[in-house]
C-alpha cells in the first residue's frame, strides 16, 4: 500500500475502486466572443437549450433525496433566470448564444463575488454548473454524464479523479461514484453537501497533482480514506481483502451519522465537549450539521490571506459576530493569527528566516512586530462578545513571560472598553500548547489562564523533532509517542488540579485510535474537523473512562516500546466497537508504508 497524496477530507468513509480521470476543460472558457445578424435563430437555440436541460433534470428530480431536489429546484430557477438575460444580450448586442449565456453569467459570477455575502458567493458553483450545462448543450460537447453513464455498459461504480466536480455531475453520477477526488472545491461546496447526502467518501487534493499522477492511477485501483485525506494506491492482491473490509467500515460510517445528534456523555457519565476546527465563515455552517457543540479553534488565517492589507478590527468584528450567528451563540476559541512558519503573509513583510519554524511566527511575530494587529483581534472579540460566547487563545506560547505581555494587552483593551463604555461580556483567555518548553512549566503556565488547547500538530514536530510536513521523517512523527503522552498526563493533572479546562484541537484530537487513551487522560474538550465529529461521539458514547484509566496509567509506566501504547489504545478501541478492526487493519498498512 502506498500513500500517494494528504488531502483534505471532505466527506467521511472509505472507498476502493478503479481510478477514473477527467481532466476537464472550462466550458466558458471555450466561449469565443461573437456576433449574429440572425437574432431570431440564437433565440431559438437558447430556448431550446433551456428546455433540454429542464428535460434532463426532471428525471433526475425523480428521487427520494431533500438535499437533491432542492438544488435541481434552484438549478431550474437559475436557467431561466439566465436564459431571459441571455436572450436580451442577443437582442441588445446582437451576441450569439454562447456568448450572451457566458457574458450574463460572467456578470452575474462578479456580482456575487463583490457581494462579499460568503453564502450568496458559495452558490457561484451552482451558476457555472447551469450555464455550463447550457452551453454543452448547444455546444454538443461531451459531458462527464456522456463520458462515465451513457458510454460506459458495464456499469462499475469508480473513483472519480477530476479537477473539479459541478453539483449536477454528482448528482448525475451518483449510482457510479464509490469516492470522489477532486482538486478544487470547498467542505461546503453544493458537490461536497451531495456527496455527503449520498455517503460518496470524497477527499480535494491539492491543485496540479492530476497531471503528476495520470500515469500512476489510471484505471488502476485506488483508496479513497475520507476520514484522514489520502488517496492511496493497494497492492493488487490485497484487493479481495481490502474490498471486504471496506464495505463493512461503509455500514460503520452511516451508524456514526445515525448519532451524531446525540449527547457526547461517556457510559460512567462525563461529558466531553466536542468542537470543530475551522478556518472560515463557511464551514461555521457545518459544525451543527455534524453534531458539534462550537468551535474549538478557528483560524483566523482565513481572515489575513489573498489580500493586501490586514482585515480592520471592523471586519475582523464582523466576521465573528457572522460565525456566532451561524453557530446559535454556541462558544468559539479564536486563535491569534499565527503567522510564519509554513504560513506566511506577504504584506507582514516576515524576514526570510533560515529556519522559520524556529522563528518569528504566532505570538512571537505579534508581541515582537506586530501588535497592533493583535490589538486590532482582541478588541474584536471583546465586541463581539455580546452577540456570543467567545474565548481567546495564542499560538506558539514558549514562555510564561509572553503570556503575561498578551494578558496585559488585554486587560489594557478591557480597560479602554470600561474607559469609554464600550460593552463586552467576559472573554475566556487561553494558550495553545505546542511548544516543549511551556507543556513542561504547566504548572506555572496555568497560574495565568483559564484553559489550555494543545497543538498536538506542533507539539509532535517539536518534541519529535520531526517536520510535519518531512515525509522522509513521518515515521517519527507519532502523536501517540510516549514522550507526547506523558507531557499531555502532566498538563491535564496539573490542570485538572488547578480547574483550567484543557481542550486538544491538534489533528490527534480526531484520531479514535488515541481517543482512549486521551479520555483516560482527562482531557474536556476535543475540538477536531467537523467531518470527524460523528465518529468521535459515537465512541465517546460507549467509553467507561474510569474502566481503562488504571490500565493507561500503569501502561505508561511499564511499556517497553512505543508500540505497546498504541497497541493497547488499539485493543481498548476494538473492544469498545469491534468494528473498528477493520479500520485499524487499514491504518496498520498505512504505517508500514510510511517506514522509508
Ligand atoms: C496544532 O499545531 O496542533 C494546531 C492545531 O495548529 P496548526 O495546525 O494550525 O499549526
Ligand atoms: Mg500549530
Amino acid at each position: 500500500m502506498k500513500i500517494l497524496i494528504h488531502g483534505i477530507p471532505i466527506n467521511s468513509g472509505i472507498a476502493i475502486g478503479t481510478a477514473k480521470i477527467w481532466e476537464r476543460e472550462n466550458v466558458l472558457n471555450l466561449v469565443q466572443e461573437c456576433k449574429v445578424n440572425d437574432i431570431n435563430n440564437e433565440i431559438i437555440i437558447i430556448k431550446h437549450s433551456l428546455d433540454l436541460l429542464k428535460n434532463k433534470i426532471n428525471i433526475f428530480k425523480n428521487i427520494n433525496n431533500k438535499e437533491i431536489i432542492d438544488i435541481l429546484n434552484a438549478h431550474i430557477v437559475i436557467a431561466e433566470s439566465i436564459v431571459d438575460e441571455a436572450i436580451n444580450e442577443v437582442t441588445n448586442n446582437r451576441e450569439c448564444a454562447v456568448a450572451a449565456i457566458r457574458s450574463v453569467t460572467m456578470k452575474h459570477i462578479d456580482e456575487l463575488q463583490k457581494s462579499g455575502n460568503e453564502l450568496i458567493t458559495m452558490r457561484i458553483d451552482d451558476l457555472i454548473d447551469v450555464s455550463s450545462q447550457l452551453i454543452s448543450l448547444i455546444l454538443n460537447r461531451q459531458l462527464l454524464y456522456d463520458l462515465y453513464v451513457a458510454e460506459d455498459a458495464n456499469k462499475e461504480k469508480v473513483i472519480l479523479v477530476t479537477n473539479y466536480i459541478m453539483p449536477s455531475e454528482v448528482i448525475i453520477l451518483k449510482d457510479r461514484l464509490k469516492g470522489l477526488v477532486t482538486e478544487h472545491g470547498g467542505i461546503t461546496s453544493h458537490s461536497a453537501i451531495l456527496a455527503r447526502s449520498l455517503n460518496i467518501p470524497y477527499i480535494v487534493i491539492p491543485e496540479n497533482t492530476i497531471k503528476s499522477l495520470i500515469k500512476t492511477i489510471s484505471n488502476r485501483a485506488l483508496i479513497v480514506d475520507g476520514y484522514r485525506g489520502f488517496l492511496v494506491i493497494p497492492e493488487e492482491s490485497d484487493m479481495t481483502s481490502l474490498t471486504k473490509i471496506i464495505d463493512s467500515i461503509d455500514a460503520l460510517n452511516a451508524q456514526f451519522l445515525n448519532e451524531k445528534m446525540e449527547p457526547t456523555v461517556t457510559l460512567d457519565g462525563k461529558h466531553i465537549k466536542i468542537l470543530a476546527n475551522i478556518g472560515n465563515i463557511e464551514d461555521a455552517r457545518l459544525v451543527s450539521n455534524y453534531g458539534g457543540e462550537g468551535i474549538g479553534l478557528l483560524r483566523l488565517e482565513f481572515m489575513y490571506m489573498n489580500r493586501n492589507y490586514p482585515p480592520s478590527e471592523e471586519e475582523l468584528f464582523n466576521a465573528l459576530k457572522r460565525i456566532s450567528e451561524i453557530i446559535n451563540g454556541n462558544e468559539i476559541i479564536v486563535r491569534a493569527l499565527d503567522a510564519g512558519g509554513d504560513k506566511p503573509i506577504p504584506y507582514l513583510n516576515i524576514t526570510k528566516e533560515v529556519n522559520p519554524f524556529l522563528g518569528l511566527r504566532g505570538i512571537r511575530l505579534l508581541l515582537k512586530e506586530h501588535q497592533e494587529i493583535l490589538i486590532d483581534e482582541i478588541r474584536a472579540v471583546l465586541r463581539a462578545s455580546v452577540f456570543g460566547k467567545f474565548g481567546f487563545m495564542i499560538p506558539m506560547v514558549s514562555s510564561v513571560n509572553e503570556i503575561l505581555e498578551a494578558r496585559k494587552i488585554m486587560s489594557e483593551i478591557s480597560e479602554d472598553f470600561d474607559k469609554h463604555n464600550i460593552k463586552y461580556n467576559k472573554v475566556l483567555f487561553g494558550i495553545m500548547i505546542e511548544v516543549p518548553s511551556i507543556a513542561l512549566v504547566i504548572d506555572k503556565a496555568v497560574n495565568y489562564v483559564d484553559f489550555v488547547s494543545l497543538g498536538t500538530n506542533d507539539l509532535t514536530q517539536y518534541v519529535m523533532a520531526a517536520d510535519r510536513s518531512n515525509e522522509k521523517v513521518q515515521y517519527l512523527y507519532n502523536e501517540l509517542h510516549p514522550s507526547i503522552l506523558r507531557l499531555i498526563q502532566n498538563i491535564t493533572n496539573v490542570s485538572n488540579e488547578h480547574k483550567v479546562r484543557v481542550d486538544i484541537c491538534g489533528e490527534i484530537a480526531g484520531n479514535e485510535i488515541a481517543l482512549p487513551i486521551l479520555l483516560s487522560l482527562g482531557v474536556d474538550a476535543l475540538s477536531m474537523n467537523p467531518v470527524s465529529i460523528p465518529k468521535i461521539k459515537y465512541i465517546i458514547r460507549r467509553i467507561n473512562i474510569n474502566y481503562i484509566k488504571d490500565h493507561t496509567i500503569k501502561l505508561f509506566k511499564d511499556f517497553n516500546t512505543e508500540d505497546d501504547i498504541r497497541d493497547f489504545s488499539t485493543e481498548t478501541l476494538i473492544k469498545i466497537v469491534p468494528q473498528f478492526k477493520d479500520l485499524t487493519i487499514i491504518y496498520e498498512n498505512y504505517k508500514n508504508s510510511l517506514r522509508p
